[in-house]
């Protein structure tokens, strides 16, 4: 099993959970209609990495998230995500109405920095990704159409939780690919203070 850390401590999902299409801003970047209800879908505990890989066949996008842990049923804890997506497969999936697994859920698709306890205001999370220096990407809760919270009443009312699964919320606009040697920055803030920092150069294929 793919560990994340969780204060420094190993930590192993089950499953993570991902939210698509949850920032106005992103859903219009790509083109995408606003869902009348949240689209869900998961990573298996394989996706999971420490590492940013590119890919030979294609590319690979990046979508930074504010990414939760859950424990008893709750949200006890957040860390800086990355939902790598190979975009053109998606896009291929997408328009004949096949299931996307190929292009979100290959081994080394979910990127986690280390997840810190969380006891603050959920209202006052943000993130921000920097690539090579460049503000990329930046969110957070009060710019999601679903709230954490809600999101997590959504998905509990048809899917078990396991202690330590994680919850992904979606990405705001900027996405792009993902080239060897750049060099990510992913911060999750509450309000201006930085809470979980975590950075990465972008490594050769597996
Ligand atoms: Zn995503």
């Amino acid at each position: 099993m793919k560990a994340v850390k969780l204060d420094g401590r190993d930590c192993y999902p089950s499953k993570i959970v991902c939210i698509g299409r949850n920032y106005v801003d992103h859903i219009a970047e790509l083109g995408n209609e606003i869902p009348k209800e949240p689209v869900i879908f998961l990573k298996p505990n394989s996706a999971i990495s420490t590492d940013i890989h590119s890919c030979i066949d294609g590319d690979i996008h990046f979508e930074g998230e504010l990414s939760f842990m859950v424990r008893s049923g709750e949200l006890v804890a957040v860390g800086f995500g990355l939902d790598l997506t190979k975009r053109d497969m998606q896009s291929r999936l997408k328009s004949k109405g096949l299931p996307w697994e190929r292009a979100k859920s290959f081994d080394g698709a979910a990127v986690f920095g280390e997840f810190v306890t969380f006891n603050g205001d959920i209202t006052d999370l943000r993130l921000e990704l920097h690539i090579n220096e460049q503000l990329a990407q930046k969110g957070g809760y009060d710019l999601m159409m679903n709230k954490p919270e809600s999101i997590l009443g959504e998905v509990k009312s048809f899917l078990s939780l396991e202690d330590g699964d994680l919850i992904m919320t979606g990405t705001p606009s900027g996405v792009g690919p993902v080239n060897i040697g750049d060099s990510f920055v992913g911060k999750v803030f509450e309000k201006d203070k930085l809470i979980a920092k975590a950075h990465w150069v972008v490594k050769e294929p597996r």
